[in-house]
């Protein structure tokens, strides 16, 4: 065991390093999320020659796959206060921002033996929709099951959120799926033997107009009567709740004890090696590009390492999965829309719940390092693929978080990165059976709220797939939904 400090920052060891490597995980970017090497205040600039050095010497990583991981801006950890000073236009649309262009590419860690030639089940997409599908399945005793991921575990949507579980929602659906995904996350570390740092700090909705008070008053009776203790708060009361903030502009408040924040990596991760300990086989790095049809069914899914025959396909590819549903000729309405995040120095623990106003699409909590990791929605966002990070950003989150907390202004941004949400036209997944093509699941369109309702969603659709019993969740939710006009608005969304 070695006890040498590799990263001076977050103190992660060299034995540390090693234990990643044997636990597999074999690229920089995933040992750099597992051990936390490279995520404190140099941002890497000490540690990563070394642990590239590991990599190669422990893990037999070749020289030319160790690219370094993708920088994070800003350069240099700079405060609050300093970005929300500067002036930006708020006319002008985004833009691209600082690009995730150096650092790992697909092809890199492509692995050289081909895919299985054939699975029962093959499911598109290691996110956290994807690889808890393959676990509930996997329960219940499916385990001829391959997920094909193109990246890392934890290069989409699922590596990059806020963490954030709440139960406060405008539709009794999302309510009850929501009960039981903290039902099922309180309990995840002992089942799994995973820590996830699910902490249940409660969440704390800000309202400034009078239209935001009302949707928050109309929810918390639909709360209510879910069972859910959510009251609506006055100003006054709503400081005793986090005494930092100021109440500039707040009409209202709505608060839920219950709500909380959970560690988006070991979640995933957690899924991930559980699935595989049953026999699924999650392949990394290997990316679908088209499928064989035939009598309107599915017949093999198309990857870069080889062909894999199968049953049934489920597309969890989250805000990718509309350009791999053009590859079986199948139309999807969701767009992709990036949004950005970021995250400080560590404070000592101050702030228990997440905070939100509600009008504006400001968020932010204290994860269990003791970072403030928040973000905030912008409308003039364009649709698009895009996962750059903005200046823009920085500054329009720095100047809504300090109107509500001045007291951070002297807190220094670490780091910034983003992440598409996938979006709908009504702000609801897209789940079921496709249209014409019966043998291809929909698991998409979770917007900004995909990862809390994972474990839930999936628990049913493993259900479903396992015993063909209908379930009103695939029909109600199905892709057809949007021919028909039928729409299942949700509106409680931030950003
Ligand atoms: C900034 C931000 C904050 C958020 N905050 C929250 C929050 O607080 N709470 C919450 O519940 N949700 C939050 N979300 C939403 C949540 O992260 C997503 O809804 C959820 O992670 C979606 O999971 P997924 O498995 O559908 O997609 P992803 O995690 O994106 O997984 C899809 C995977 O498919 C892979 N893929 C794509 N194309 C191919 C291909 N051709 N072949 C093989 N693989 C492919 C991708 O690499 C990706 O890993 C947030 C999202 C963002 C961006």
């Amino acid at each position: 065991m070695s006890k040498a400090l590799l990263c001076c920052c977050e103190d992660v060891t060299a034995s540390e390093v090693e234990h990643a490597i044997e636990k597999g995980y074999r690229d920089i970017e995933s040992v750099k999320r597992f051990t936390g090497f490279g995520t404190g205040m140099c941002q890497g600039k000490q540690c990563l020659t070394a642990v590239a050095r590991l990599l190669e010497s422990k893990a037999k990583t070749k020289p030319s796959q160790l690219m370094p991981f993708t920088p994070r801006p800003p350069l240099f950890p700079t405060e609050l206060s300093l970005w929300a000073s500067a002036s930006f236009d708020p006319a002008v649309a985004p833009g691209g921002g600082v690009p995730e262009s150096i650092g790992l590419t697909e092809n890199a860690l492509k692995p050289e033996a081909p895919v299985p030639s054939k699975a029962k089940i093959v499911i598109i997409g290691g996110g956290i929709l994807g690889l808890s599908l393959a676990w509930n399945l996997a329960q219940r005793g499916e385990t001829d099951i391959v997920v094909l991921e193109k990246g890392y575990l934890c290069a989409g949507a699922s590596g990059r959120n806020g963490g954030g579980v709440r139960m406060q929602w405008g539709t009794p659906t999302l309510i009850t799926l929501a009960q039981r995904s903290i039902e099922l996350m309180k309990r995840f570390a002992r089942d799994m033997g995973i820590n996830v740092w699910f902490r249940q700090g409660g969440y704390l909705f800000l309202a400034k107009s009078e239209a935001v008070v009302s949707k928050l008053e109309r929810a918390a009776q639909l709360h209510n009567k879910h069972g859910v203790p959510t009251q609506i708060l006055t100003p006054d009361a709503a400081r005793e709740v986090v005494p930092e903030l100021t109440m500039t502009g707040v009409k209202a408040a709505a608060w839920n004890p219950l709500d909380g924040v959970i560690f988006p990596w070991p979640f995933l991760w957690g899924y991930a090696t559980a699935a595989q300990k049953k026999g699924v086989k999650v392949e990394t790095f290997t990316k679908v590009i088209g499928f064989e049809q035939s009598q309107h069914r599915i017949k093999k899914v198309i990857t870069d390492r080889g062909d894999i025959e199968c049953e049934t396909v489920v597309l969890a590819g989250g805000a990718w999965s509309p350009a791999i549903a053009a590859l079986a000729g199948v139309d999807l309405p969701n767009e992709p829309h990036r949004h950005e995040i970021c995250s400080t120095e560590p404070l000592k623990p101050f702030l228990g719940p997440l905070v939100s106003v509600l009008d504006s699409g400001l968020y932010f909590s204290q994860s269990m390092r003791g970072e403030i990791v928040g973000g905030m929605g912008d409308a003039r966002e364009p649709a698009g693929m895009n996962l750059g990070s903005t200046q823009r950003f920085l500054t329009r989150y720095s100047q809504a978080l300090t109107e509500q907390m001045p007291q951070v202004g002297r807190v220094k941004i670490l780091r910034q990165w983003s992440g598409p949400y996938d979006v709908t036209p009504d702000n609801s997944p897209i789940l079921g059976r496709t249209p014409g093509l019966p043998n291809l699941i929909q698991l998409s369109g979770f917007v900004g709220h995909g990862f809390m309702m994972a474990p839930a969603v999936t628990e049913r659709m493993a259900a479903w797939m396992a015993t063909n019993e209908s379930d009103e969740l695939f029909e109600r939710f199905t892709l057809s939904r949007f021919e028909e006009g039928r729409m299942e608005r949700e509106d409680m969304i931030i950003g």
